[in-house]
């Protein structure tokens, strides 16, 4: 696990930590502030003890000068999106990192930098296979268990707390919205298509998932091992870097439309395209969380007042104003629509009996799932990937011979 990975995953234990504290739950922020210790010290790695001290020390200085961040109370806008910032920022230090790291093999150089695992977050098919060896054949693999880590990491985010991942964490989301923000500023005009175009090109990232699972489903259960120990998996990440760094004409044609969509749709890629969102959609049907309304509550049937604020926040195109519960496989439980409402008990991220999540316990749980698991994955042993240095310099040159 590099620095900038332990530094990351040791901020938001610590946040996680202290959101626990300061809505009441002190056994909550003590068992969490121990097990993150104790991890730290069991495993004997100054990364994570230097990220831990520096996590302590900056919640330090929040609490001096800014103790509402830190205690979570901020606005809900405000809060998600310094969620999303500090999270793309840190996997953007993680592609500098990275691509240091295989420009230097690239030259038989053994790098000075550790290569982030986390980047294979970005092989949800390998991650796939990973997982489908574990429960089938209890392999577990060695190469890139990152992948299978992150990918039942996003996974339970989505069982949990339906596509919260795409609204509170994804950098390609929050990207999509500057995106947007951009064309909106030269073409003020709403593009989105009609509704009888949206439905089909909403399918499509559907689509796309099933083809991606017709490849890790597809997969004789006998064939996993061999694919697991071929040198295509060895460089998979190499090879998905290649894709994005040296794109063909063909690519850029895709990440040309890509950008296009992002820009003239608000979540245009997360809306039509992205098989991730897909994936999610369909888990989110089985999350408790949801957003409800409480009609006792809400402005039109207990004032008879007309009021749709929460329709006009959502980013989704969801009408929340009439329904009571929002099953939609778009939501991405952003609370916009909560931030919106004028009546607070008219709207809310809730369990079917009422119980809600507020903002900071949406983000708390995120925090949980998304970090707890990648450390308790590191401390057994599987998360940092055992392909030797020598191997992936050895493989690099003949990259492009290397097929599945
Ligand atoms: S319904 Fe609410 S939480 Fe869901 S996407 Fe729309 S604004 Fe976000
Ligand atoms: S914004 Fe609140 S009060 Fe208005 S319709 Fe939505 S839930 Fe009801």
């Amino acid at each position: 696990m590099s620095v900038i990975e332990s530094l990351t995953l040791m901020l938001a234990l610590v946040y996680l930590a202290s959101l626990n504290y300061w809505s009441g739950k002190k056994w909550g922020a003590l068992a969490t502030i121990l097990l993150t210790a104790s991890a730290v010290a069991t495993s004997l790695y100054w990364p994570l003890a230097l990220g831990f001290i520096l996590a302590l020390t900056f919640a330090a200085i929040l609490h001096k000068f800014a103790p509402a961040s830190l205690k979570g109370e901020v606005k809900i806008n405000t809060l998600r999106q310094t969620s999303q910032h500090i999270l793309a920022l840190s996997l953007f230090l993680v592609a500098i990192q990275y691509t240091i790291n295989t420009l230097l093999l690239k030259q038989g150089i053994t790098p000075w930098l550790t290569r982030p695992d986390v980047v294979d977050a970005f092989l949800p098919i390998a991650g796939g296979i990973e997982l489908k060896a574990i429960i089938s054949l209890n392999l577990w693999d060695q190469t890139h268990p990152a992948a299978a880590v992150m990918l039942a990491a996003v996974l339970l985010t989505g069982l949990i707390c339906k596509r919260a991942f795409c609204g509170w964490s994804c950098p390609l989301g929050l990207a999509g919205e500057y995106l947007y923000a951009l064309r909106k500023r030269v073409i003020s005009a709403e593009l989105a298509p009609p509704a009888w175009l949206d439905w089909p090109l909403r399918m499509l990232k559907y689509l796309l998932l099933l083809a991606l699972c017709y490849i890790v489903i597809g997969m004789p259960t006998q064939a996993i091992p061999y694919y697991l120990q071929g040198n295509y998996h060895k460089i998979a990440d190499v090879k998905m870097a290649l894709f994005f760094v040296t794109p063909g004409i063909i690519t850029l044609i895709c990440f040309g439309a890509i950008l296009a969509l992002a820009a003239w749709r608000r979540q245009g890629f997360c809306r039509y395209l992205c098989p991730y969102g897909a994936l999610l959609g369909v888990l989110s049907f089985a999350s408790p969380l949801k957003i409800r309304r409480n009609p006792q509550h809400c402005l039109i049937e207990a004032k008879g007042m007309k009021c749709d604020k929460c329709t006009r926040a959502c980013p989704a195109n969801i009408v929340v104003h009439t329904q009571t519960t929002v099953r939609s496989d778009e939501c991405q439980a952003c609370m916009r629509c909560v931030a919106a409402c004028p009546k607070s008990p008219a709207l809310g991220f809730a369990l079917k009996s009422g119980q809600r999540v507020s903002h900071k316990g949406l983000l708390a749980l995120i925090l949980l799932v998304l970090f707890a698991l990648p450390l308790l994955a590191y401390l057994n042993g599987f998360w940092h990937s055992q392909t030797p240095d020598y191997i992936r310099m050895e493989l690099i040159p003949i990259i492009e011979r290397i097929g599945h």
